[in-house]
């Protein structure tokens, strides 16, 4: 019996990835939204510091705007 092929998976939600630079290698990590202030270890030189929470209402607007990634999709490939 032969298997249908399956169609493209649209995204079924959405966060927001931050970039914050390390102050002892000037690395760039990326942090997936930041609600509480915390320290983070750096995954380059393995040291720790502190970073700026983000705000969680900007953080759901935009994920509202967006329509939880559904307004992201190309309409082409609808
Ligand atoms: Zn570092």
């Amino acid at each position: 019996m032969e298997r249908k092929p399956i169609k493209p998976v649209k995204p079924s939600g959405m966060e927001l990835t931050f970039h914050y630079v390390c102050p002892h290698c000037r690395k760039k990590l990326s942090v997936s939204s930041p609600l509480l202030p915390a320290m983070i270890s750096c995954s380059v030189c393995g040291r720790d510091f502190p970073i700026v929470p983000v705000d969680q209402y900007t953080v759901h607007f935009i994920q509202l705007m967006l329509g939880d990634g559904q307004a992201a999709v190309d309409p082409d490939y609808l």
